[in-house]
């Protein structure tokens, strides 16, 4: 399989400089993505990350920071508990659809 640049240069590169691919800056992801995407005629919709974890997905109530390493919250609004993780994605997936896009 042929890895491509994000130019959309083909490359044969050894397994172990790939695997330092992944390492690739946040930029350069957002590069490859808009370049792929403008191949299949996807749309890329980029949301601010900010208080993507933090604010609750069923109240919208941005919470202070917890702990560090806190996987769990628990709303200081509503008292809906949620994984971080979790709450970002629906948080993401409800500003998607506020563009005017699907998820
Ligand atoms: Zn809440």
């Amino acid at each position: 399989m042929k890895l491509e640049t994000p130019e959309g240069e083909k490359t044969d590169q050894p397994a172990a400089a790939r695997a330092n691919r992944v390492r690739a800056s946040v930029s350069d992801l957002r590069k490859w993505l808009r370049l792929q995407a403008a191949k299949t005629g996807a749309t890329v919709v980029e949301i601010p990350s900010k208080d993507t974890t933090r604010a609750c997905w069923k109240c919208a109530h941005v919470n202070r920071s917890s702990a560090p390493g806190t996987l769990v919250w628990t709303c200081e609004s509503c008292g809906e508990r949620w994984d971080q993780d979790e709450n970002a994605a629906r948080n993401i997936r409800t500003a998607t659809c506020a563009k005017g896009k699907r998820p």
